[in-house]
């Protein structure tokens, strides 16, 4: 029995299905999670000390490469001085300065400790400034597991095909309409209905949570036109695109301006950070200025804060987005060429850091079209990548991601493994 096997054995015993986060647990692939040892770079190690590629990166913070020296460097630092505590630090300023100077959308932002805290205070926040019920959310699109937000959901909640989560009071779903991503007409059909009850629009402004799905043309305008006529609020939750797409996320790509953002992953630099900032009016309804009540004992850690502010800085140097873009691409590019050399449908998907593999002719521009792949042929590809030591996300439901530490070699290495894998799911 490998240490994997043994480690899940025994996991499963005190922790649910073993994993403290559902898509850990390998269920839609199959087979035994591995347990990471360590990680440097573009590698982790499992715990029978077996090498990967890693085109997880913890789901999206890890964009300079694990343990990079600079990050472990400054986390020390911190640590020394302490590891919390419940009061203002000059840290906290700083990375809410970086945030605001880099996004024009966020002139107050607040510091919380994940994605989901950023979206739930988000999504009270909208209400509270609107003083109206309703939210649009689009089906695909994951914000994380607050209530409201867990009604035909992405991610987890998609890779095991039960989308809306029980436990949640139906009164709450009856305020969440849930609309088909990159289908304006009906948007414009729920402000119609509802308009005078709708306070917020949330979306992933690129969707990755239902594998890369990207925004049609006049989409996102739409959004915001729509938004601006009916007096909602318009929240781009960058949780996963924030610092990761490109400098500004995916207003800075698309020059749209949402009224609030979410962040999280990548300002964090792998520590627990997350974050929702805009206009300072709406902004100023959080409590202690306003009635909004928002709160956390860990909010703004200094360790936390620490990392991220050392992240930021390095994502600034002259050429990191573009050397990023062009991993991406060579990888996707890459995948695809070998793929169709090999006989197998499948295409790939790039933008910033992030990307997207499909076992199907076209990429999707649908969650109907991203769930018409190929999901077996996923599974065999994702195991016979695994065995040589390229480690992906187990699930056809999500996005990968490229770090800076994934140099010409490694991606090379990757693209030699994709090849044999390709001729082996066709022979
Ligand atoms: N929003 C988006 C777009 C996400 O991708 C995620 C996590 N994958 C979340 C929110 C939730 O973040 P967290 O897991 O940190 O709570």
């Amino acid at each position: 029995m490998s240490r994997n096997d043994q480690l899940f054995e025994r996991a499963s015993r005190t922790i649910p299905g073993g994993v403290n986060s559902p898509v850990r647990a390998f269920r839609s692939v199959g087979g035994t999670p591995r347990f990471i040892q360590r990680a440097h770079g573009p590698y982790v190690w499992d715990a029978d000390d077996t090498r990967y590629i890693d085109y997880v990166g913890s789901w999206g913070p890890a964009i300079l490469g694990h343990a990079h020296p600079e990050i472990v460097r400054v986390v020390q630092e911190a640590a020394v001085h302490g590891l919390s505590f419940g009061a203002p630090t000059e840290g906290e300023i700083e990375i809410a300065e970086v945030i605001a100077a880099r996004l024009p959308s966020i002139e107050k932002v607040r510091l919380v400790s994940s994605g989901t805290e950023a979206t739930m205070s988000a999504i009270r926040l909208a209400r509270g400034h609107t003083g109206r019920n309703k939210i649009i959310k689009f089906e695909g699109c994951y914000h994380g597991h607050a209530d409201s937000l867990l009604v035909k959901a992405g991610s987890g909640m998609l890779t095991f095909g039960n989308p809306t989560s029980s436990g949640v009071p139906e009164e709450f779903i009856r305020h969440t309409l849930v609309l088909n991503y990159n289908d304006l007409a009906s948007v414009e059909a729920a402000f119609a209905t509802h308009g005078d009850d709708i306070a917020c629009i949330i979306v992933e402004p690129i969707a990755g949570n239902m594998n890369l799905v990207k925004p049609a043309a006049g989409f996102l305008e739409g959004l915001r036109t729509l938004c601006t006529r009916h007096g909602a609020l318009l929240i781009f939750d960058e949780v996963m695109t924030g610092f990761r797409v490109g400098p500004q996320g995916v207003q800075g790509l698309t020059g749209i301006t949402p009224d609030l953002t979410t962040l999280a992953k990548v300002i964090g630099g792998g520590m627990p950070v997350g974050a929702f900032g805009g206009r300072a009016d709406i902004m100023d309804n959080v409590a202690p200025l306003g009635g909004v009540y928002q709160a956390g004992t860990l909010s703004g850690n200094p360790v936390a804060v620490a990392a991220g502010l050392a992240t930021l800085e390095l994502l600034a140097k002259p050429g990191f987005y573009e050397f990023l873009s062009r991993q991406s691409a060579t990888l996707a590019n890459g995948l695809t060429e070998r793929a169709r050399a090999a006989g197998v449908s499948f295409c790939a998907d790039h933008v910033g850091g992030m990307f997207g593999l499909y076992f199907r002719d076209a990429v999707p521009t649908t969650l109907d079209e991203a769930a018409d792949s190929d999901i077996e042929t996923f599974k065999r590809f994702f195991h016979a990548m695994l065995d040589k030591g390229v480690y992906l996300a187990p699930s056809a439901f999500e996005a990968g991601f490229v770090s800076a530490a994934h140099d010409d070699a490694v991606i090379q290495e990757t693209l030699d493994a994709a090849e044999q894998v390709f001729a082996q799911l066709k022979g």
